[in-house]
């Protein structure tokens, strides 16, 4: 098949919000530039989030206490359940406490490096920006970072930086400030002006008169079917990372909230660009459902290394310090271990390719803390990292104290997501984009505490403003059930519900997950080749056509149905796995965590081509044939180099 049997190629798509002129003042003159909504006015209109992580938790406060009216919901039993509790290490900002040359402008620089120069610079810039108020919000709300002996808040070092930046509460930030927005959303509930529904899945997205005005929502536990209206929608639904089944994301984490809109005409942008976590705890077998996430902070003191010898299957111990390879430190000398995701994945993903893993089948690295206990002594290494250190233990039955940990790559981050411009709005007007669930700020290889930091500017100060600037058309006009737009919705819903029951096969859900997975992992994983993603978009078709004829969902949609739940979302796993290995065959260049084997230097790093794919490659859904918009990136202030971290 020649390439234009896999998409069509549509307009570009511009992105007209942001200001152009000096990048400094662009946030700032955008907020001035965008009408505002006077408090009385506030009242009478109604937002709809969903999602309650570090996204939509920010965002439904800090809209309800601006006065809005807002609608929040999630699929957990509570908000403070959703996946953003699981983040370990920490949230960047530029704040400087550490006098170590850090800036605005250093993180802007970082992130757009970091990225691999496939991000908007003036996104960015602001993410950069705000940072430095997010702390200060979350130290405000009585988030417990850690300090120093002084008192001052500690930093410590992430990857694709120089500088110590990250802000953090042991190896539980995510948690910590996951408890923060909840207590500000609590607030609100309290007050009247959020109104909280747990337990509650959003199933499609309701458009009426071309805006996106509520969406249609199933009761988890009643099977209740139900439309919810609002004058704008605002979706923190996070990353779709599960489409390879074994991930480091919640087992619910899942695309169905932006595929819907997507599928009502939400542009998806750069689905391909997938982070694998090069610190993870090794796959152990086919019974696995889940993958462990070891953070990278470890990397701040652990050491990486595997034998210099091939096939050597020595304890670690047994191997002597001149017989090992610290093989980050050895190429990369400028950053050492602590190289972004993308490269430490690769290079870790070489060495086991050479046959130099450790652990079984070979897939492995270790990760050493010996000389960190030697230098510093292991209480302060338990205090720095002790929660990761005995979850490591639980799993694996070894103690990283005496023994390095063994590690791998894993799926952990999708930096791709539904296309959004500065102010945060998608391609549907009214429906708005925030947090992981946005593809905005990352480019093609998202900096670790970079999602933190993303999710909270984008739910605490990006969309709060921008948003006024779209509601102050509003309130529109009333809905109810009756309208045509609206029943077509509901419709959609229970046709699907209807035909997923039907199926009544004989092969579960669970098992076509896997298999997907696998087929991603393999050819849309951490190598990508032309041959390879040919070869997975048809066995991706195969398999979703299996699925529609032999799935079995017991139970019925009545009530509690956690296999109805799963199977809406696998269904959705599918076509969205055949757009990424669309996307990421269509681009033939390497770039940040896309690494396509043709597109590589003669020292094995990702070889971008910024003449033919210095663009966002925007995805409008059309089907088996989607259709490419492409939006151009511009770099005034970073310009585009190979990345290079020796
Ligand atoms: C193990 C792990 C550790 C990490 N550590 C860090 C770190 O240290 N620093 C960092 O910066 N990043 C880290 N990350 C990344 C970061 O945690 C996430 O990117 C971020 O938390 C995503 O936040 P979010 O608010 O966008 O989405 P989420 O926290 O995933 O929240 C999604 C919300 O949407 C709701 N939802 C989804 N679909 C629907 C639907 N259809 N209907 C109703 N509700 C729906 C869910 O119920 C949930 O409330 C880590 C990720 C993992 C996996």
């Amino acid at each position: 098949m020649t390439m234009t049997d896999y998409y069509t190629l549509g307009d570009p798509v511009a992105d007209t919000k942001a200001p152009d002129g000096p990048i400094e003042t662009r946030w700032e003159r955008r907020r001035f530039g965008a009408k505002l909504v006077n408090p009385a006015n506030k009242r009478k209109l109604t937002v709809i989030v969903v999602g309650t992580g570090l996204a939509g938790g920010s965002a439904a406060a800090t809209l309800g206490e601006l006065g809005y009216q807002v609608k929040s919901y999630c699929y957990q039993d509570s908000p403070r359940r959703a996946h953003s509790i699981a983040a370990q290490g920490g949230i960047n900002a530029a704040k400087n406490y550490r006098n170590d040359g850090d800036s605005v402008h250093r993180l802007f620089y970082d992130t757009v490096k970091g990225g691999d120069f496939r991000s908007r610079e003036s996104n960015v810039h602001r993410l950069a920006q705000i940072s430095v108020q997010i702390i200060d919000q979350c130290v405000a709300q009585g988030v417990p970072f850690a300090r120093e002996y002084g008192g001052l808040l500690d930093t410590r070092s992430f990857g694709g930086a120089q500088v110590s930046r990250t802000f953090y509460a042991r190896g539980q930030t995510g948690q910590q400030l996951l408890l923060g927005a909840y207590q500000a959303l609590e607030r609100q509930i309290a007050a009247g002006t959020v109104t909280m529904h747990d337990r509650h899945e959003m199933l499609e997205l309701i458009i009426v008169d071309g805006r996106a005005r509520g969406i249609v929502v199933r009761d988890l536990v009643t099977g209740e079917i139900s439309t919810e209206f609002a004058d704008a929608v605002v979706l923190a639904s996070g990353g779709y990372g599960n489409v390879f089944f074994l991930s480091t994301n919640a087992k619910g984490c899942n695309v169905t909230a932006s595929w819907r809109a997507h599928r009502k005409g939400a542009l998806f942008a750069n689905p391909c660009y997938t982070q694998i976590h090069p610190t993870c705890i090794p796959v152990s077998g086919d019974h696995q459902s889940k993958l462990t996430l070891m953070s990278e902070s470890l990397r701040n003191d652990g050491r990486v290394w595997v034998p210099k010898a091939k096939g050597d299957n020595r304890v670690p111990a047994d191997i002597p310090e001149d017989e090992r390879d610290y093989y980050l430190e050895r190429i990369y000398p400028a950053f050492g271990n602590l190289v972004p995701r993308d490269i430490a994945s690769r290079a870790a993903k070489n060495v086991c390719d050479e046959g130099r893993g450790v652990g079984p089948g070979g897939l492995g690295v270790y990760l050493d803390f010996a000389a960190a206990i030697g230098r510093l002594g292991r209480d302060a290494v338990e205090a720095k990292y002790g929660n990761l250190f005995e979850m490591y233990q639980r799993i694996t039955g070894e103690d990283p104290y005496t023994t390095p940990m063994r590690i791998y790559p894993a799926v952990h981050y999708t930096m791709g997501g539904l296309w959004v411009d500065y102010d945060l709005q998608s391609t549907i007007p009214g429906l708005f984009v925030i947090g992981e669930a946005n593809f905005s700020d990352h480019g093609a290889n998202r900096l670790g505490a970079s999602a933190l930091m993303q999710g909270l500017a984008d739910g605490y100060f990006v969309l709060p403003n921008t948003i006024g600037d779209y509601l102050a058309a509003g309130p529109f006009p009333k809905l109810d059930a009756e309208n045509a737009e609206v029943a077509e919705a509901r419709k959609l819903v229970e046709d699907r519900i209807e035909k997923l029951l039907a199926i009544n096969g004989d092969r579960t859900v669970d098992s076509f997950h896997r298999e997907l997975g696998r087929i991603m992992w393999e050819y849309c994983g951490m190598e990508r080749t032309d041959a390879g993603l040919r070869k997975a978009i048809s066995e991706i078709r195969e398999l979703k056509a299996e699925f529609w004829q032999r799935a079995k969902v017991p139970g019925d949609g009545e009530g509690l149905n956690q296999s109805l739940e799963r199977a809406g979302r696998v269904a959705d796993f599918f076509e969205l796995a055949e757009l990424m290995c669309i996307d990421a065959l269509h681009r033939e260049e390497s770039c940040g965590g896309h690494f396509r084997a043709e597109s590589q230097t003669e020292e094995g790093e990702a070889q971008r081509d910024d003449d033919t794919f210095s663009y966002v490659a925007a995805w409008e859904f059309g089907g088996d044939t989607p259709v490419l918009h492409k939006e151009d990136l511009t770099f005034e202030y970073v310009h585009p180099s190979q990345r290079s971290y020796k």
